[in-house]
């Protein structure tokens, strides 16, 4: 069988310049990927570095007094933003760069197809129009697929995030679209206490907001059994031209921060199921670092994913068990879930 192409990594030396100090998100979480990367000669991949971001872009799906905001705080030599976020001198480029480099993930994948991993800092999903928060700056991945849709025509995008955090930044800004499914795994109850089953969206986008709780404890059963059996078949029928993963490793079953029992397998599974689904609807895949803390979990999570998405290796199929309940409470309310 043919390799897929071999996929684009994207990175940025000013990642590692957002100094967050003691904080458990800080840049020894990119020297550990980096080094089990070099370590495999990179996969083969293509190794690329991330421009900045287009003012204009940011604005797209962030106001304008929250882009200036961190740009104030970043040139006064940083400082807190609330109890879990931090920004320093090098926060500003860092953020520009991390956002740059999604977008320019969106640029090459619609252009060339395949898959795309942006290795980059500070991560997004928390981060909301207005809001820094949970780490996260500017919501990285929302703002390449609003230049996806905007710039590119898309009109229908994927977004898996299966960070163990709820992503209420991505959540919030595409919340009444029906351009951007926003699916979702997440440990319930957790920060940031969003993601309820029952926020389905609203508008015009109502259904396009999936949100599948799990409890502490949840493992690779679980997960995949979301990932193949509820999101896959909404993405089969739906057809979206791109495919996002908004990529935390925190739910490693060895991650300080939350409580779920994920291995480095698990996220090849899961990747090697998105891998198919965006091979069977030409979509190409941008795939997003969010969470991730525990830092040999973390790398080796990462390689495992990209060698997934890299090659042509079957995905375990979970049962079906976990997904049924999350089908049944709501058949109807996602209008787009094949045979509910
Ligand atoms: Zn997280």
């Amino acid at each position: 069988m043919h390799h897929l192409a071999a996929g684009i990594y994207i990175r940025h030396p000013s990642s590692f310049e957002h100094d967050t100090g003691g904080h458990p998100e800080n840049a020894r979480r990119l020297t550990a990927i980096e080094e089990a990367m070099s370590e495999r000669d990179w996969l083969g991949m293509e190794l690329i570095e991330a421009p900045t971001v287009e003012r204009e872009l940011l604005h797209r799906v962030h106001g304008a007094r929250h882009v200036d905001s961190i740009e104030e705080l970043s040139g006064r030599g940083g400082g807190m933003i609330d109890l879990d976020t931090v920004a320093s001198a090098g926060s500003w480029e860092a953020a520009l760069h991390s956002a740059g480099g999604a977008v320019m993930g969106v640029e090459r994948l619609l252009t060339d197809g395949g898959f795309a991993f942006c290795g980059l800092r500070p991560p997004g999903h928390h981060a909301e129009r207005d809001r820094a928060m949970g780490f996260c700056l500017f919501n990285n991945l929302a703002v390449a697929a609003a230049h996806a849709i905007e710039a590119h025509g898309v009109d229908r995008i994927l977004i898996l995030d299966w960070d163990v955090h709820h992503g209420n930044g991505t959540e919030a800004i595409f919340y009444d679209s029906a351009q951007v499914l926003y699916a979702s795994i997440h440990q319930s109850p957790l920060y940031p206490g969003t993601g309820a089953i029952g926020d389905t969206g609203s508008g015009e986008g109502e259904g396009f907001t999936v949100n599948l709780p799990v409890p502490p404890g949840s493992g690779p059963d679980e997960f995949l059994s979301l990932v193949q059996h509820v999101v896959a078949p909404i993405a089969r029928e739906w057809r979206p031209g791109l495919v996002c993963i908004s990529a935390g490793y925190d739910a490693h079953r060895d991650d300080p921060l939350a409580n779920c029992e994920l291995d480095e397998a698990a996220y090849a599974d899961m990747a090697g199921t998105m891998r198919n689904l965006g091979s069977d609807l030409g979509a190409p895949v941008l795939v997003c670092l969010e969470g991730g803390y525990a830092l040999a979990a973390l790398a080796a999570s990462v390689v495992a994913t990209l060698e997934a998405l890299a090659d042509d290796r079957r995905p375990r199929s979970a049962p079906e068990g976990p997904a049924a309940a999350y089908r049944s409470e709501h058949t109807g309310s996602w209008p787009v879930l094949g045979d509910g």
